[in-house]
C-alpha cells in the first residue's frame, strides 16, 4: 500500500481529504481521495502498490481491457468506441500536421486504434500491459504489442505522436513516464493525453459517485491546471485541449448505476448533455479531455 504524505504530481504538502469513493466495480472498498491546494490536483489516496493492484482490475465489468458486449452501456461503450477511433485519428493528423509518421500508443488494448492507424500507413509501436488484450491484438489485427516496461527501451526522439487514451491515470511512476515521453518525442512531434476531468459539471453533480474516480484504479485525477504545472515539470507544454464529448454521457450512465443501484438512461442523458452544454462555452469543463502536448 502506498500512502501519499506529499501530493504526487507537485510535492506540496498542502493536501486534504476530498471526497470518499467506493470501488463499485471490483473490490466495493472505499478509498479516500484527496485535493491538493497547489497544484488543484485530486489524488486516490492508500492506493495498492503495482504488485499488488492487478487484482482491481479483474472484473468482467471492467470494460476498458475486455471485449465484452453485455449490457447497454457497454453496448454503448463499444458503439461509441468505434466512432471515436476516426476522431482519434482526424486529431493525431490536425495537430501533427501529418498524414503519416511514426506513432506510439501507451495502453493499446485490443488494439483498435492502433489497427485504425496502420491502415492509414502510420508506423505503429503499441505497449500494453494485459496479457490477454495483447493477444486479442495479435489474433485481430496482427498487431505485437510490447509490454510497458519496453517504453524505457525506446530510442528518443524516435515518435511523431504518441497516444495515452485514459492510460496516464494508472500508472504508478507517474513523473518517469512524463519525463520518457518527453525523451521519446520528436522535437516537432505531439503527445496526446487523454483523462478524465473531476472539474467537469458531470463530477460535480454525481460528486462520490462520479464513475471516471474509478479507484483505486485511478491514482490521479486531474484538472487542466494540474495537467499543465505536471508538464511544466517535465519540459512539456499544453497546446490544445480536445473535449471529449461521449465521455460525458458514458461517465453519467455508470454514474447512476452507481448511485441509485440501478441505471437510469433519460436521466444520465440530461445530466450529459448538460455537462456538454457547459462544456461547449469552455472545452476545459468536459468530462474527459485530451492534452495537445509539445516540448517547451
Ligand atoms: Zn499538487
Amino acid at each position: 500500500m502506498i500512502r501519499y504524505t506529499k501530493c504526487p504530481l507537485c510535492s506540496s504538502s498542502d493536501i486534504h481529504p476530498a471526497l470518499t469513493i467506493v470501488d463499485y466495480t471490483v473490490s466495493q472498498q472505499p478509498f479516500a481521495v484527496l485535493h491538493c491546494n497547489a497544484c488543484t490536483a485530486r489524488f486516490t489516496q492508500d492506493i495498492p502498490s503495482q504488485t499488488e493492484i492487478g487484482v482491481y482490475y479483474q472484473a468482467d465489468s471492467y470494460v476498458s481491457h475486455t471485449d465484452t458486449h453485455k449490457g447497454l452501456v457497454n453496448r454503448l461503450y463499444h458503439l461509441v468506441r468505434s466512432r471515436t477511433l476516426q476522431t482519434k485519428k482526424n486529431w493525431v493528423s490536425k495537430h501533427t500536421g501529418r498524414r503519416t509518421g511514426h506513432l506510439l500508443d501507451i495502453g493499446s488494448g485490443t488494439g483498435a486504434f492502433l489497427n485504425c492507424m496502420q491502415t492509414a500507413q502510420w508506423q505503429c509501436t503499441g505497449l500494453e500491459p494485459d496479457e490477454s488484450a495483447r493477444k486479442i491484438a495479435s489474433t485481430r489485427y496482427g498487431i505485437e504489442a510490447k509490454l510497458p516496461e519496453q517504453l524505457f527501451q525506446l530510442a528518443p526522439q524516435s515518435f511523431d505522436a504518441i497516444t495515452m487514451w485514459h492510460v496516464l491515470e494508472h500508472v504508478h511512476t507517474l513523473h518517469d513516464y512524463v519525463q520518457q515521453l518527453a525523451s521519446l518525442i520528436k522535437p516537432d512531434g505531439k503527445i496526446f493525453i487523454a483523462v478524465p476531468n473531476y472539474t467537469s459539471l458531470d463530477a460535480d453533480l454525481y460528486q462520490a459517485h462520479w464513475a471516471a474516480y474509478d479507484v483505486p484504479r485511478h491514482l490521479y485525477h486531474f484538472s487542466p491546471a494540474s495537467m499543465e504545472q505536471l508538464l511544466s515539470k517535465h519540459q512539456l507544454k499544453l497546446v490544445a485541449i480536445q473535449p471529449m464529448w461521449y465521455d460525458s454521457f458514458y461517465v453519467s450512465m455508470l454514474s447512476e448505476k452507481y448511485k441509485n443501484g440501478k441505471g437510469n438512461f433519460i436521466k444520465a442523458c440530461w445530466n450529459g448533455l448538460r455537462s456538454n452544454l457547459k462544456a461547449l462555452r469552455n472545452p476545459r469543463y468536459c468530462s474527459s479531455l485530451v492534452y495537445v502536448i509539445e516540448k517547451k
